[in-house]
């Protein structure tokens, strides 16, 4: 197998690697190879509050955006680098810019083998980069073809679930305020994984009754700690909980999920389609992500192997536009509980597409991923 700097030696030799001195320089690096043009851009997506988990606090995020331009359609694409796994918006577009001349000169219509050499090529590590091509030629082919994604894949709209929206970590009077501004959501998402999450979910409590889901975030490292955290949360009208501890700590995890009554969910630990059957030794279910699996027709894959193994299935998503948010949303009719909001905890969205209505995603039904592009 070729490693991408194998692949640049091999590029570089044949002279379609010619995209990459665009690629170090300005915001936009258009490449013309073969019959598509490959643009990308990073996008600086504004925080409507500023976001706080176990892993990061921050006004802003970087996601990397990609069109994808071919018979006079565009199909657009995202994707945003989990910090988590060491992946950068800059090297994510580096990682593409490199490859563009590739993915232009490739036949989208046989996008079962351009995609895994085009995943081969961007090497281990580039998810997000891979998210965002996977997404482009996903809403290519839909345009190409005049039917909406969710059609591609046999499914029915009216399918797609509720989703949660989410509570990042804050002093209680944030967490009250922001639990109050989700009214219209009839299941709230709350991330724990600190010494005040008592005090997080009592100020959730004290402005609503809805059902909860927790994600600790790998939060806990002390097992006892963790299922008398969890415990509690069951008299808490809580009912799920994603990623107690660190996802390395696969066997504590095993005994937490033996002590607890709650569906205990995989998220940081889930990283590839193959390590499904061994989580299965610890979790009742896995948190599908595009950015995590490479784009949508590999998180297909992940739900059905999922689905396979009798596991519960989450599908969430990133702080990411519209345009990310959407793809997944197309596969929501497949899943037990989406968590779809990262467009909505931003405040300068470049697209418009999924909607949510009383927590219900209400799907475009327009070809492809159905987006409308608002002015950027
Ligand atoms: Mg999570």
């Amino acid at each position: 197998m070729m490693n991408r700097r194998d692949w640049l030696k091999a590029a570089g030799a044949a002279g379609v690697g010619a995209a990459m001195p665009a690629a170090l320089h300005g915001a936009e690096s258009p490449s013309m190879g073969g019959n598509a043009v490959v643009k990308t851009e990073l996008k600086r997506l504004l925080l409507r509050h500023t976001w706080t988990t176990t892993m990061s606090s921050s006004a802003y995020r970087d996601t990397i955006h990609l069109q994808y331009e071919r018979d006079g359609i565009t199909g657009f694409g995202e994707g945003a680098p989990i910090v988590r796994f060491k992946e950068y918006p800059e090297q994510a577009k580096q990682a593409i810019d490199a490859i563009a001349g590739q993915i232009g000169a490739r036949d989208p219509k046989k996008f079962d083998k351009f995609l895994a050499d085009v995943r081969r090529s961007l090497g281990d590590g580039q998810h997000a980069a891979m998210a965002a091509v996977d997404i482009a030629v996903c809403d290519w082919l839909g345009k190409k073809l005049g039917i909406p994604l969710y059609q591609y894949f046999g499914l029915d709209p009216a399918d797609a679930p509720v989703t949660t929206f989410s509570i990042g970590i804050d002093t209680p009077e944030i967490t009250r305020q922001k639990t109050r501004e989700a009214e219209d959501f009839p299941v709230l998402k709350v991330k724990v994984g600190l010494q005040s999450d008592e005090e997080t979910i009592e100020a959730v409590r004290s402005v609503t009754k809805k059902p909860l889901r927790v994600d600790a975030n790998e939060g806990w490292t002390d097992k006892e700690e963790a299922v008398r955290k969890i415990n509690w949360l069951e008299t808490q009208g809580v009912e799920l909980i994603e990623q107690p501890m660190p996802a390395h700590m696969f066997e504590e995890i095993k005994y937490v999920r033996s002590k607890v009554h709650m569906p205990v969910i995989a998220d940081e630990a889930c990283t590839e389609a193959s390590m499904i059957p061994r989580l299965k030794e610890a979790y009742d279910g896995i948190n599908v992500k595009l950015d995590k699996s490479g784009g949508m027709m590999e998180a297909y894959r992940w739900i059905k192997f999922a689905r396979a193994m009798n596991m519960k299935v989450m599908l969430g998503c990133m702080i990411s536009s519209s345009c990310s948010v959407t793809a997944a949303a197309h596969l929501s009719p497949l899943v037990d509980y989406p968590d779809l909001d990262g467009n909505l905890l931003i405040a300068n969205d470049p697209y418009e597409g999924v909607k949510v209505r009383k927590g219900k995603l209400i799907l475009p039904s327009g070809p492809g991923l159905g987006l409308k592009i608002l002015a950027s």
